[in-house]
């Protein structure tokens, strides 16, 4: 009895039944595989021009664009990098490299040069889309190392245009054979542990995610094509890319698509083009939350307000629903590496399903979740706490050459391991509860310790260093640095600060720098950040 408890496991599904999946095809057709119902409906609207593009137009510009990459030189199974706010040339450029067979990886553009060119270098990326304004982030690299830069507003000596892709004859483009496995996005997470990887997510791993959101028998579920949907969460980042973009464009949807983020334009535009779903970060809930300019809109259009990307208190859940009175409001759970959505509220859908405050959904369909003894290994059942873990043909490949990372992360019998700890209660609702990780989210945005760590170290005043999570109002997290001087050294929090900002982008300075006698750390050499954090928690620094 003892050996069969060990192999007791404690597997958990859908409430819903599973659905039929055509992840055989590449994302790209799948995408518009209902295009002749929708050819003549609005799919991206530019919230900034107020410029409309059809289903057919941006259909066919893809494919356009696909054949300019092609000409350009970009083969299959090469890389482009997306260096772009949200714009339509963003969607375009994604969908062509998805027709040609190419990859896209994306950065944000507020990113330092250094870190850019890191992800240029990763990724091997050959061609750089992005605006005039940041060509001088990358222009140096670009040239000495063959890669070519293209701006979607202008072209800046050097660089290329974007109209050479869209003006491109579509009939060119030869038909590339595309395999369910190859990968056609590349985005950059830290994952559990260490720098950033590159996430290959594949065509199969896409489609299934997508379906698993919005494909199936209730088309109440989450989206249908009647919907307008914003996008104000960065494309860059895979929950804008899929969750929103991708997931809206498969159920033919308009996407309303905000390039810069400013709250007063945003209820505008809510208003203006009547907004039905609202997917959000939990620092744009506070924001919302707090605005008293709420009340000079009306909102009432909106029917799902989803947050998702970082924890959510209930309070602020409670706030935002009195904004939006006509709106059912739930969370998501993503991680990039789960490709990304690992569950999602049923409380959209119609009876009878009702959502428990604090709970971030229910396991999407054809996909299996299990909640793991971080120590033990064995799965636990309902109601206990412990690492959450999910398989299904939507999770990624694995890290782009890092064998080990992806084998620390996948284990054998094909689980991805989270990170987050979480528990499932007797309504198959799941909650988490805290981070295993070493990962800390400013803003719904990935901070890597490690990459700050290996600057401070780098310093030559500083012996050694260590990044964790501070709770923080408006950001949800913020990095803090504990650090070892070096002997006769003299320097202070604001020089370090100052060393760190000069070298990241804005969301990975650090908040605070506590000096220390020494890290502490188990024998194997790993820091013990839960020491630290709860001498946070405690105010003990
Ligand atoms: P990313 O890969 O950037 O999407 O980050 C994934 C991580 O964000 C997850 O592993 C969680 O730690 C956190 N996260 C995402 N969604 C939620 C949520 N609804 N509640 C709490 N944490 C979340």
């Amino acid at each position: 009895p003892q050996a069969e408890l060990q192999q007791q496991e404690f597997i958990f599904r859908s409430k819903l039944p599973d659905i039929y999946i055509p992840n055989h095809l590449p994302l790209h057709t799948y995408c518009f595989e209902k295009l002749s119902d929708v050819a003549s409906k609005p799919c991206l609207i530019d919230g900034t021009t107020g410029k409309i593009y059809t289903y057919e137009e941006v259909e066919l510009t893809a494919r356009r664009v696909a054949s300019g990459l092609n000409k350009l030189g970009i083969r299959q199974r090469e890389v482009i990098m997306l260096l772009l706010p949200n714009t339509p040339e963003f969607v375009l450029s994604f969908l062509g490299a998805s027709f040609r067979g190419a990859i896209m990886t994306a950065a944000n553009p507020f990113c330092t040069p250094a870190e850019i060119v890191k992800q240029v270098k990763a990724s091997s990326a050959k061609l750089i889309i992005t605006l005039a304004s940041y060509v001088d982030k990358v222009k140096e690299f670009a040239k000495d190392n063959d890669v070519k830069v293209m701006c979607i507003d202008s072209a800046p000596e050097g660089c290329l245009h974007f109209s050479e892709l869209t003006q491109a004859d579509e009939r060119d483009l030869v038909t590339v054979e595309i395999e369910r496995d190859d990968v056609v996005a590349l985005p950059y997470s830290s994952g559990t542990t260490g720098f950033p990887k590159g996430v290959m997510l594949t065509h199969k791993g896409l489609v299934t995610s997508v379906a698993q959101q919005v494909d199936g028998e209730n088309p109440n579920l989450y989206f249908h094509s009647e919907d307008v949907i914003l996008c104000a969460l960065p494309m860059f980042h895979i929950y804008g890319l899929n969750s929103i973009m991708l997931c809206g464009l498969r159920v033919g949807a308009a996407i309303l698509i905000m390039q810069k983020f400013e709250i007063g334009l945003l209820l505008e535009l809510i208003q203006k083009h009547k907004i039905t779903i609202a997917p959000m970060v939990p620092p744009l809930v506070l924001l919302i939350a707090k605005a008293s300019e709420t009340d000079k809109y009306d909102l009432s259009s909106v029917r799902m307000v989803k947050s998702g990307a970082a924890p959510l208190g209930q309070e602020l859940e409670d706030a935002v629903k009195v904004k939006f009175p006509g709106a059912k409001f739930g969370q998501g759970y993503g991680m990039t590496e789960a490709g990304p959505v690992l569950a999602m509220c049923l409380g959209f859908a119609k009876e009878p399903f009702e959502t428990k405050s604090g709970a971030c959904g229910t396991v999407v369909r054809n996909a299996e979740m299990k909640i793991v003894d971080p120590d033990t290994g064995s799965s636990l059942p309902r109601n206990q706490a412990g690492e959450i873990c999910i398989r299904g043909d939507q999770i990624m490949k694995g890290y782009l050459n890092d064998p080990e990372a992806t084998a620390r992360t996948i284990d054998k019998d094909g689980w991805l391991h989270t990170g987050d700890i979480g528990y499932i209660d007797d309504d198959d609702e799941l909650f988490i509860v805290d981070r295993l990780k070493e990962l800390i989210k400013y803003k719904g945005f990935q901070v890597a310790p490690a990459e700050l760590e290996a600057m401070l170290i780098a310093h030559p005043d500083i012996v050694d260093a260590a990044v964790v999570a501070m709770k923080d109002e408006a950001s949800g997290e913020v990095p803090v640095a504990f650090v070892v001087r070096s002997e006769k050294s003299q320097i202070s929090e604001d020089e370090i600060k100052q060393y760190i900002s000069k070298q990241v982008v804005y969301y990975k300075r650090l908040k605070r720098v506590f000096f220390a006698e020494t890290i502490p750390k188990a024998p194997s050499g790993k820091i013990l950040r839960k020491d630290l954090r709860a001498k946070l928690a405690t105010g003990n620094h």
